[in-house]
């Protein structure tokens, strides 16, 4: 039977709030207004993904799916200086695509599939899940056609991350204009663009903000569908109780997330 692992984000507060990290065989969602470090998270987990378990990593591949061309191999090379591993192999672990459009974005889940079937992956990233269908569906008449393409998307993903045991993390934009639609707010009112059918499709969701001076914040957000609670409830490993908090700090350094 597979096991679920769990990847840290960098920053020991934020991992505490998660129970440990993110984890495999889930989707996670990670949304927040620009600059707050959703990319910067991607590229960290990216390296840590790959270290060795007692440093938070799960000794697996990476698939990077960028749909906004902000893929930097640079920093995976800092990233991957402050955990002493070698720049170029870190790299290499890193499977990147980068998706043209929303169709495109859908026939490279089939690509991966077939590389998935290493069983050597266990983190894919999709920086941002929007950005496409966003682009491609942009009006009004549009969006029952863009919400059943982005289902099926999704429930591709929700496939993969079980079947290979991988560990789905996938940044969101915020909705410029908050609203129609309060329900998915957070408490200070920013929604995740996406509606019912993303907020269904992700088991843990984030928000993620820019707090005092260089700091960030990350609150956890009750999810219409598996519940971060069930979350805690299933894992041996941790409840719920030993983790009461919401709400975690965080910085960015040139070694990525941290605290
Ligand atoms: P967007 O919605 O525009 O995609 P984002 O949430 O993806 O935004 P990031 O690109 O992850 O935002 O974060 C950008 C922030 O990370 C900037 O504030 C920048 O100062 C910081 N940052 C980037 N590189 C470094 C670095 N090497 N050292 C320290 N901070 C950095
Ligand atoms: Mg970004």
């Amino acid at each position: 039977r597979k096991r679920v692992v769990k990847i840290s984000t960098g920053s020991k507060q934020f991992d505490s709030i998660l129970g440990g990290g993110f984890q495999s065989m889930s989707i996670s969602e990670v949304y927040g207004e620009f600059r707050c470090g959703k990319t910067q998270l991607s590229h960290t987990m990216s390296v840590i993904a790959q270290l060795p378990k007692d440093m938070g990593g799960a000794e697996g591949k990476v698939a990077y799916i960028d749909t906004e061309g902000t893929f930097r191999p640079e920093r995976i090379a800092q990233i991957a200086e402050r955990f002493g591993v070698d720049p170029d192999s870190a790299q290499e672990n890193i499977a990147y695509a980068r998706a043209l459009n929303s169709e495109h974005q859908l026939e490279l889940l089939n690509t991966l599939s077939k590389e998935f079937a290493s069983g050597e992956y266990r983190l894919l990233i999709i920086d941002s899940i929007m950005n496409c269908f966003r682009v491609d569906y942009c009006g009004r008449g549009e969006l029952a056609d863009r919400q059943q393409k982005l289902n099926q998307f999704l429930m591709k993903l929700a496939h993969m991350a079980e079947e290979f045991n991988v560990c789905v993390l996938m940044t969101n934009q915020v909705q410029s204009d908050p609203g129609a639609n309060a329900l998915f707010a957070g408490a200070d009112g920013r929604k995740p663009v996406g509606g019912h059918v993303l907020a269904h499709a992700s088991t843990t969701r984030v928000l993620l903000r820019k707090g005092r001076g260089d700091e960030r914040v990350a609150k956890i957000q009750d999810s219409p569908g598996l519940s971060t609670l069930a979350v805690f409830r299933n894992d041996p490993d941790s409840s719920f109780s030993d983790c009461p908090e919401r709400e975690a700090t965080y910085i960015i350094t040139n070694g990525g997330i941290s605290d």
